[in-house]
């Protein structure tokens, strides 16, 4: 049977990625979205504090932590922002997170008995619907160089 309870260290990690989202990403997301401004200095605390490319393995520079981990941080962080970024990061997270489902579930995951191939259909269709990833990454790519793409 497997345990769907929060581990103590998946509990402060959510506690912190809810902390630094009511302190760092609330106040200012409001004034960002009304100047369209792309929030550089938002993007280097949430590497300082190590949000970003957290799934990548210790080896590599990320910090090695499993998807249930990342998606509560992301969960957290799209509540405070739900930028392009956000967008971005909480939709392809949410993809990796069901596809991994699927091959933990073997077979299983793939047949339609279960509900895990849903998961990775509802997971799917979040990048494509209200922007696409690809969009996404053309208006964050806009913001950081100041070139438009779009066109
Ligand atoms: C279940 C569901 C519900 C939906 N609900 C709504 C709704 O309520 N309201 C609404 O208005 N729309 C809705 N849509 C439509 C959805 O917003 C569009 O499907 C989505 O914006 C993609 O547009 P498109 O299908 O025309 O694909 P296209 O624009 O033809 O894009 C096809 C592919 O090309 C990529 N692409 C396009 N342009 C570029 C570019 N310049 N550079 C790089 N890649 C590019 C896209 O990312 C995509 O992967 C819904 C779609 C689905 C599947």
């Amino acid at each position: 049977m497997i345990s769907f309870e929060l581990t103590d260290e998946q509990r402060l990690v959510q506690q912190t990625a809810r902390e630094f989202a009511d302190r760092e990403i609330i106040p200012r997301a409001r004034a960002n979205d009304r100047n369209e401004h792309f929030d550089l200095e938002l993007v280097a605390k949430l590497a300082e504090v190590g949000f970003l490319g957290s799934i990548v393995s210790e080896e590599y520079g990320g910090r090695g932590i499993d998807y249930r981990t990342y998606a509560l941080i992301v969960e957290e962080v799209g509540r405070g922002d739900s930028s392009s970024v956000a967008k971005l990061f909480a939709t392809e997270a949410s993809v990796r997170s069901a596809n991994s489902a699927i091959q933990v579930h073997g077979g299983a995951g793939y047949v339609d008995e279960y509900p895990v191939e849903r998961y990775l259909r509802d997971a799917r269709v979040t990048t494509l619907y209200e922007g696409t990833s690809q969009i996404q990454k053309l208006i964050i790519g806009r913001a950081v160089t100041g070139v438009n793409a779009m066109t």
